[in-house]
């Protein structure tokens, strides 16, 4: 962990993304309801996963068979994806430390990589719902579904457990109620939005971020 000048060891850290509204600066999954869907019953499935009555496995499924998603389509669309104008730096930054960098998401892999491709965003280490195209078409897979939660569909705090070494300091920067579980086992918080609100209202440690640049300012501090 970090000493009394509050400066962590570059080599001992591990830091978490989020990826929609924390790499990315919407949530693509839900832009993608917009532009794909054929009807409007994703609205009544976005309503029933925000109320707590269905996980985003059940939502995310019912809301992809709504869509006409096609590979062609959507990778026409995933170019207009801005990032946090901070994220390449922070990242660049980070590399230059050899810091361990992994994005946990709850949305799927072939949308992540796409857009840090297109980014040119190179080696980053990216664990997500599996999004794949047969002949054009969408196939999915949760092989990080935890059965015990109703919530996430890629329940992340496993994947955070597994990847951070014994006595590693962790960093986790989100903002949504999938990032809940994994935030509250990390040392370092940087949280907005609703993970924000769930920190403040338990009393819970963590920093306050609008953008990328706050992050990356108090990382260059702490891993100076
Ligand atoms: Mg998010
Ligand atoms: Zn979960």
């Amino acid at each position: 962990m970090s000493d009394k000048n509050n400066q962590i060891n570059p080599k001992k850290c591990i830091v978490f993304f989020d990826f929609d509204n924390t790499i990315a600066t919407c949530d693509v999954f839900d832009n993608m309801l917009l532009l794909f869907s054929r009807d409007d019953r994703w609205v009544e499935l976005e309503k029933r996963w925000k109320s707590g009555r269905i996980g985003s496995k059940t939502c995310m499924e019912g809301q992809l068979r709504g869509m006409d998603l096609e590979k062609k389509s959507l990778d026409a669309y995933l170019p207009k994806i801005k990032l946090d104008p901070y994220f390449k730096e922070l990242y660049k930054f980070l590399q230059s430390k050899k810091v361990k960098t992994v994005v946990l998401s709850d949305n799927f892999d072939y949308i992540l990589n796409q857009i840090l491709k297109i980014n040119r965003i190179k080696k980053l280490k990216v664990l997500a719902n599996k999004l794949s195209f047969s002949r054009g078409k969408a196939i999915t897979d949760y092989p990080f579904k935890n059965k015990d939660c109703q919530v996430c569909a890629h329940c992340k705090t496993k994947n955070l457990l597994d990847s951070s070494p014994k006595d590693a300091t962790i960093i986790y920067v989100g903002d949504g109620a999938s990032d809940i579980c994994p935030a509250k086992r990390a040392h370092l918080v940087f949280a907005k939005d609703s993970l924000l609100k769930y920190f403040k209202d338990n009393k819970l440690e963590h920093t306050v971020f609008h953008n990328l640049k706050e992050v990356f300012n108090q990382l260059k501090r702490k891993l100076a």
